[in-house]
């Protein structure tokens, strides 16, 4: 974010209307393109995808408060069967965007960098506060964006909560094909048999030979 020009970010939101008064509202109602970095080739959004943003920035004292839904096209496989899914994504975000100190106040100085310091450290330790840019003239939602869906998305994306995965010999979609076994195995599981039974029946044989001593 480049904050002399912060109108060029394509999530630049201007708010200078409703910034600093406190009760006043601006609703947002737009699609936004999706920034990179948000998940991977198993579950993600794509970079650039339309994000659609319907929600408002509510002014109050100390800053603006955005609250809305965000939806985005999830494009993910699931981790059992490997399917390509997609889905419409939708999550409820609450941010809050304090107002930048005010210029003038920061050149005076006032012996407040201690206080600043805190300021920042606190800002840190929560997601949920995003710097407003362009000296309180434009909320950027960029990175509200990326941190909130992110969040959002599952670790183990399932086509359906049951299931039933690939064959692990064959790779043979187990869902498609409930009854699917390999006669391999049981050709296995017989010659175990086979040699179970030839191994009682020797065993067999010598207490034969032993009782008769
Ligand atoms: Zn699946
Ligand atoms: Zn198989």
């Amino acid at each position: 974010m480049n904050d002399n020009h912060p109108e060029s970010s394509p999530w630049a939101i201007p708010v200078a209307q409703v910034a600093t008064r406190p009760g006043q509202s601006k609703a947002i109602d737009h699609d936004f393109p999706a920034p990179d970095g948000i998940g991977d080739e198993v579950i993600g959004i794509r970079e650039g995808a339309d994000v659609h943003v319907d929600g408002s920035f509510d002014s109050i004292v100390d800053g603006l408060i955005f609250n809305g839904a965000v939806t985005a096209p999830v494009t993910a496989e699931c981790s059992r069967c490997l399917k390509p899914l997609s889905a419409r994504h939708t999550i409820h975000v609450t941010a809050f965007f304090p107002y930048a100190p005010d210029a003038h106040e920061q050149r005076r100085g006032k012996g407040r960098n201690d206080e600043e310091v805190d300021i920042i450290a606190g800002e840190e330790e929560s997601d949920d506060f995003y710097p407003l840019a362009g000296n309180n003239t434009f909320a950027d939602i960029e990175a509200l964006l990326r941190d909130n869906l992110v969040e959002s998305l599952p670790l183990k994306p399932l086509c359906r909560p049951d299931c039933k995965g690939l064959c692990p010999q064959c790779g043979i979609d187990l869902n498609e094909e409930p009854d699917h076994r390999h006669e391999v195995a049981d050709i296995r599981w017989s010659a175990l048999e086979g040699l179970k039974a030839k191994l009682e029946a020797e065993q067999g044989g010598d207490a034969d030979g032993h009782d008769a001593e």
